[in-house]
């Protein structure tokens, strides 16, 4: 199947409320902008210096999200890059990226990365020290907290992770009720996007079933 059919087969799973984000990270501009000539709004890069070459040579309005860990000392680019940044793990990153975006003005969409499988190797902030993450980022001007991202683990079978985007659903939508604007969370990959989607996913960022397996040279 090509990228175009991959994308909408993927799109009409979804109900209209779910935002799909391409991930198009190892991919070239080409297939890009294939997915976005099939209806993509929403495209997902790792990291900062890949995501300036391709986004350069795109001359389409798509909204662009860093879904992948970001350095401090990239963060004044990410912002001018980027409508929203998933990855915010620290207060030391948030204080960067409020800094970044207060120099040019801009207010700049986040989202808190939540680690909450501990796993000792993933970026994200541990449960325990969510509440001090967010009353730092809600005091930085220049950032606006949208909501939580999660990265599951690999379980072999991706029934596992359910457990854990339930109960990733039930703290956002605690946080959801005390607070504007908070509207995002972004779950679910390519082998368990459904699970996260069922489990109230409303964003899931899916590469592989789009654009096949990344090629890492
Ligand atoms: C690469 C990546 C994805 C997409 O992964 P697939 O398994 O290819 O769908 C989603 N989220 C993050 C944070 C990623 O780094």
């Amino acid at each position: 199947m090509s990228v175009a059919e991959n994308f909408r087969a993927i799109k009409s799973e979804l109900n209209d409320k779910i935002i799909l984000v391409a991930v198009t990270k190892n991919h070239g501009v080409e297939v890009m902008r294939e997915a976005i000539d099939a209806g993509a709004t929403d495209i997902g890069e790792n990291r900062v210096q890949e995501a300036a070459e391709k986004f350069q040579s795109l001359d389409r309005a798509v909204t662009r999200h860093l879904i992948g860990h970001l350095q401090t000392n990239k963060a004044k680019a990410a912002v001018k890059l980027f409508d929203l940044i998933q990855s915010v793990d620290s207060e030391h990153l948030a204080a960067a990226i409020d800094k970044a975006a207060t120099a040019i003005g801009k207010v700049q969409d986040v989202l808190i990365q939540v680690n909450a499988a501990r796993e000792p190797q993933k970026s994200g902030v541990l449960l325990e020290d969510l509440d001090a993450l967010i009353k730092f980022v809600d005091a930085a001007k220049n950032l606006r907290l949208r909501g939580l991202m999660m990265i599951a683990p690999n379980f072999p079978d991706a029934e596992d992770c359910r457990p854990l985007f339930r109960q990733m659903r039930k703290l956002f939508d605690e946080l959801k009720t005390s607070r504007q604007d908070f509207d995002f969370l972004s779950m679910g990959m390519t082998h368990d996007y459904k699970i996260a989607v069922e489990e109230g996913a409303n964003v899931v960022r899916v590469g592989t079933a789009i654009f096949g397996e990344r090629i890492y040279t």
